[in-house]
C-alpha cells in the first residue's frame, strides 16, 4: 500500500514467564497506533480469561478446521496445545493503519519472519533463567509438570534472541516499561525496513 498508511506487523516473542503480556499491555496503553491480535488456542481458559478478548478458545477439531481453511498467518503447538494467529483480522487492522502486535512463541515468530520479512521482531526476556523459573513457579495456574515443560522450552527460546531486531530485558520494571514503549514508538515511526 502506498503512502505509509498501512500499519506495521510487530512480533513480540520470548520465553514464557518473561513478562511479555504485561509489557504489551503497557505499550497498548501508551502508544495509540498499536492494536493487539487475539490468537486462537485449544488450551483451556484460565480463570478470568474472556473468550474473544484474551484468546478465541477452540476445540482441537475446530482449530484443525481453521488450519485446513487457511485461516492462520501462523500456528504452532506449544506445551501440548495449539495456538494460532487468525490472518483476516490482522490484515483488517493493518489496512486501517494500525500497527499490530502478535504475542507468539518462537516457532510462530519464525513463520511470520519467513512470510513477512518486513515484520518488526521484538524479543522480551527476563534478566536470567533463575528469574524466569521464579516467575513461572509463581504462576499458580500451572501444574509442576507444565511448569517444567515451559521452563525447558524457555531455555531453548533464550538461545534464539539473535534472530530478533529488538530486545527488551524485563528486569527493573520502570526501565523495562520505558524500553518497551520506546521500542514500539520507534517501530511505529518506521524503525527497521521502513517503507
Ligand atoms: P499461554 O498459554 O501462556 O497463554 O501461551 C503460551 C505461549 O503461546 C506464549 O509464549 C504465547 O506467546 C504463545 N502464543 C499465544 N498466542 C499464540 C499464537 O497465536 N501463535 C503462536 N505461535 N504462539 C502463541
Amino acid at each position: 500500500m502506498r503512502g505509509g498508511l498501512r500499519g506495521r506487523l510487530i512480533v513480540v516473542s520470548g520465553p514464557s514467564g518473561a513478562g511479555k503480556s504485561t509489557l504489551i499491555r503497557e505499550a497498548l496503553h501508551s502508544v495509540p497506533e498499536l492494536a493487539y491480535s487475539v490468537s486462537a488456542t485449544t488450551r483451556a481458559a484460565r480463570p478470568g480469561e474472556v473468550d474473544g478478548e484474551h484468546y478465541v478458545f477452540l476445540s482441537r477439531d475446530e482449530f484443525e478446521r481453521w488450519i485446513g481453511e487457511g485461516k492462520f498467518l501462523e500456528w504452532a503447538e506449544y506445551s501440548g496445545n495449539l495456538y494460532g494467529t487468525p490472518e483476516g483480522k490482522v490484515e483488517e487492522m493493518l489496512d486501517a493503519g494500525r500497527s499490530v502486535i502478535l504475542e507468539i512463541e518462537l516457532q510462530g515468530a519464525r513463520q511470520v519472519r519467513q512470510k513477512r520479512p518486513d515484520a518488526a521482531m521484538v524479543f522480551v526476556r527476563a534478566p536470567s533463567l533463575e528469574e524466569t523459573r521464579r516467575r513461572l513457579s509463581g504462576r499458580a495456574t500451572e501444574t509442576a509438570e507444565a511448569m517444567e515443560t515451559r521452563l525447558a522450552t524457555a531455555v531453548g527460546e533464550v538461545a534464539a534472541r539473535d534472530e530478533f531486531d529488538f530486545e527488551v530485558v524485563n528486569g527493573e520494571w520502570d526501565r523495562a516499561r520505558q524500553d518497551m514503549i520506546e521500542t514500539m514508538e520507534n517501530i511505529v515511526a518506521g524503525g527497521k525496513d521502513a517503507e
